[in-house]
């Protein structure tokens, strides 16, 4: 089955197709098993040819951005694995880019870039609004799907619209950032939407403001991560009015650890892996994590990581027709 899925998809797209890979290399927890094909998608058209191969056959896809967020299992994910390549990098400015401090000036970013280059590359065009993406390790189309946000900004700021792709019908749209409902780390962008590109609008800044901002939410990341170690970032939401880091301390979960997995000591809400962990080590942390929480504070957490391959997974996020 997988090399007849192999064999349509290789005939179908001119980006690059892979059988039964590992997910883990695609992913900053560095944990999770193989996709039945990977493919990287170089044209609109290989997205195209995707959707319409998933369609006929029945397998599902899992749309895959810098796997910052993803914790996939051992097992690995039972179908297509998409990721963009580099044909939906890079930035441009959309229409002029003069006009005093605190003029709107928008860019196209695509959905492949990865945050902190376009946190760079923004920032040496003089346009801020996009400083705090400068540590978010995702991808642009990844931080449209999540909201992705830091130091009290985040995208629902400065996307105007995603241009997306729908798996399930093939079909291009322009979806306004309004249409999105963006709140915390969450969207309602379709689950069949592949981020393609976004409009972005930024403002006119000094270059000085925005690299001293930037360098200064670096080196927070420094103080108080453990950016050293593979993880996912913070694995919880924060409840209202309260941090899921400061609920773990408190719950005496901090150092907590399944084979190689571990509730990092330096940041209670993330969990990191050493040598040889696995998905179900970092998984069976989130589970104990969340029963001791609730079992000390009363408050059930939430998880912020987008779980692939579990058998009690929402599917929210995971596209697919099966
Ligand atoms: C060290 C570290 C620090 C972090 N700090 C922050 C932070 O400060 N703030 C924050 O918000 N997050 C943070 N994160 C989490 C993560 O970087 C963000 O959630 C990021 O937006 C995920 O983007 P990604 O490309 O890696 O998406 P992935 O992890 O690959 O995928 C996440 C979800 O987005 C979907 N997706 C990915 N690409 C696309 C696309 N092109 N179109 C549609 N859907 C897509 C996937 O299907 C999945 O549902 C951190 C992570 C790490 C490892």
């Amino acid at each position: 089955m997988t090399a007849a899925l192999v064999e349509q998809l290789s005939a179908a797209v001119s980006g690059e197709v892979r059988a039964d890979e590992p997910l883990a290399g695609y992913t900053t927890l560095k944990v999770g098993g193989p996709a039945q094909a990977l493919v990287r998608a170089e044209s609109v058209d290989d997205l195209l040819a995707v959707a319409e191969i998933s369609r006929r056959s029945g397998v599902p896809w899992l749309i895959v951005g810098r796997g910052s967020n993803l914790l996939v299992a051992d097992r690995g994910w039972p179908g297509v694995a998409v990721a963009l390549g580099r044909a939906f990098r890079g930035a441009e400015r959309a229409g002029s880019d003069g006009g005093s401090l605190g003029a709107a000036v928008e860019v196209l970013a695509g959905g492949a870039e990865p945050m902190p280059i376009l946190a760079n590359t923004v920032a040496g065009w003089h346009l801020g609004g996009l400083a705090f993406g400068v540590a978010i390790p995702g991808s642009v189309g990844g931080a449209v799907r999540m909201n992705a946000g830091a130091h009290g900004s985040q995208m629902r700021d400065v996307l105007v619209e995603a241009e997306v792709i729908r798996l399930t019908t093939g079909v291009p749209e322009c979806i306004p950032a309004v249409d999105l409902d963006m709140s915390y780390r969450q969207t309602t962008l379709p689950s069949d939407a592949v981020v393609v590109r976004a409009r972005l609008r930024l403002h006119r800044a000094s270059h000085a403001t925005l690299t001293g901002d930037m360098s200064e939410m670096r080196q927070w990341r420094r103080d108080h991560q453990p950016i050293n170690e593979p993880s996912c970032g913070s694995v919880f939401r924060n409840p209202p009015g309260d941090s899921a880091g400061r609920l773990i301390e408190a719950a005496g979960m901090k150092g907590h650890r399944v084979g190689a997995a571990e509730v990092s000591r330096v940041h209670a809400n993330f969990i990191t892996v050493g040598p040889g962990a696995r998905a179900a080590d970092v998984y069976a942390v989130i589970h104990e994590v969340t029963d001791a929480v609730e079992r000390q504070s009363g408050v059930r957490l939430q998880t912020e990581v987008v779980t692939v391959g579990f058998s009690s997974d929402h599917p929210t996020h995971v596209g697919g027709v099966s």
